[in-house]
């Protein structure tokens, strides 16, 4: 047996004498005797701990094969892939005015018609076949909850459509949470809703300053009082985007849910973002984020790790660390705008050269316009203990820093420095 070459090995000063271990590629976190490392490396494992440290991706058969079915394990997991993901913008409406929203012109009366939303029915209902076993929508707007009548009806049609096939169907929402009443999650949980993703960007004065409604009126209290009275009927996920000044403010907003009986036990999970710096003219969803992007700058470093301590620190439940599988690379998941175009990634929506389709005439080849498998060309990816978490980084990333997809957005230095904390992290609070 052989040492596995997807295996990060820290030195643990907590307790002497151990290793800490990280599996990039299982995403396991193994706290071992040193004696036992060495015996990897002499051959002299027990055959109980031959057997657990095989388990959790410690050592493998043949590390050369090892290598090789990383390479293909994004075609691997398109291949099994139960789910057809759609991640649909409803409209880019929205009764908030937030101060960073990245709409800008592009906000306004602009709903998906009724024509559209059952021309992507009929998309959808093409594309589930065969293997496809789950139907899984992300209702996206502006605000999607401004088009409630839309999120029911092609709910309804999808979860009656998916049961017929032996399938299932379920929704999410991204919403800014100030029209999630209990009257509406009640509505909504029977037809499929899963999960919402509310948003929070600090204490009250802080989100009230960075999310009013439009007419200027803080938000916080609104949504506040909906968390509470709907985390019984649905999972609620809660994010936050914060900036260099405010960063700090966040732990307030952790004491102040606790306070208020948001506890971890009612919560999904709570992750906190930087606020991402987007070109000028950017249209994409404003509340996308969802970490997909890594960052370099040292205090933003030094601020993820040190909110997702305060987090972990008081049991809400956070991200892991996993291997990514970022939506351009998965072949069974599409982002659908208000207009019908499709797109890869809803960070290029209305970007030149990034739609891939239409729900009217369906979804064209985007090998190309994608750079779909870059890193492949690239022998320091084929070599790196990071590739299962990162495949070559996220294109939109790419795109912000260069203009185009021709670079990788390589994350060596960013999980460099942070790695070995979120997994000690992982080991103090999990
Ligand atoms: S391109 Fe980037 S932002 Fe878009 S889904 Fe992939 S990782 Fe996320
Ligand atoms: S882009 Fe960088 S971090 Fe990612 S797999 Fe390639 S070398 Fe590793």
């Amino acid at each position: 047996m052989q040492v596995s070459h997807f295996l990060k090995v820290y030195p643990y000063k907590e307790k002497p004498g151990y290793l800490l271990l990280f599996s990039t590629k299982r995403s396991s976190v193994i706290v071992i005797k040193e004696e036992t490392f060495q015996a990897i490396e002499q051959g002299a494992l027990s055959p109980e701990d031959e057997a657990l440290l095989t388990k959790h991706g410690v050592i493998v058969p043949d590390q050369e094969k090892e290598k090789r079915d990383i390479r293909s394990l994004v075609d691997r997991k398109n291949a099994m892939n139960p789910v057809l993901n759609s991640m649909v913008v409803l409209n880019l409406d929205c009764n908030f005015a937030c101060l960073y929203c990245y709409e800008g012109d592009m906000k306004g009366n602009l709903y998906m018609s009724d024509e559209t939303a059952a021309s992507l029915i009929d998309l959808i209902k093409k594309d589930f076949i065969g293997e496809k076993k789950k139907l899984l929508i992300d209702f996206y707007g502006g605000e999607p909850l401004l088009s409630l009548g839309l999120i029911k009806s092609i709910s309804l049609e999808l979860k009656g459509f998916a049961q017929e096939k032996g399938g299932s169907f379920n929704f999410t929402l991204v919403s800014n949470g100030a029209l999630f009443k209990r009257q509406v999650a009640e509505e909504l949980v029977p037809l499929g809703l899963e999960r919402i993703k509310i948003t929070l960007d600090g204490p009250a004065e802080v989100h009230n300053r960075y999310r009013p409604f439009k007419s200027g009126a803080g938000s916080f209290d609104t949504l506040i009082k909906n968390i509470k009275e709907t985390c019984d009927l649905v999972k609620i996920s809660i994010g936050g985007n914060f900036e260099r000044n405010n960063c700090g403010q966040f732990v307030s907003l952790l004491d102040f849910l606790i306070k208020e009986g948001i506890k971890p036990d009612k919560i999904g999970g709570i992750k906190f973002d930087p606020v991402s710096k987007r070109p000028e003219g950017d249209v994409s969803p404003a509340d996308y984020n969802d970490g997909c992007m890594s960052m370099d700058e040292p205090w933003l470093i030094k601020a993820s790790e040190f909110l997702r301590e305060e987090i972990l620190k008081r049991s809400y439940n956070t991200p892991k660390i996993t291997p990514i599988f970022c939506m351009v690379d998965n072949n069974s998941s599409f982002v659908v705008n208000f207009d019908g175009v499709i797109y890869k990634c809803p960070a290029f929506i209305g970007k030149e050269g990034f739609a891939v389709g239409n729900v009217r005439s369906g979804i064209d080849d985007y090998t190309r316009s994608y750079k779909l498998g870059l890193w492949k060309d690239h022998q320091e990816c084929a070599e790196c203990v990071y590739l299962p978490l990162c495949f070559g980084g996220c294109r939109y990333t790419t795109f912000i820093q260069k203009g185009n997809l021709d670079a990788l957005e390589c994350r060596k230095n960013y999980l460099d420095a942070t790695l070995e904390t979120f997994i000690k992290q992982e080991v103090k609070y999990r």
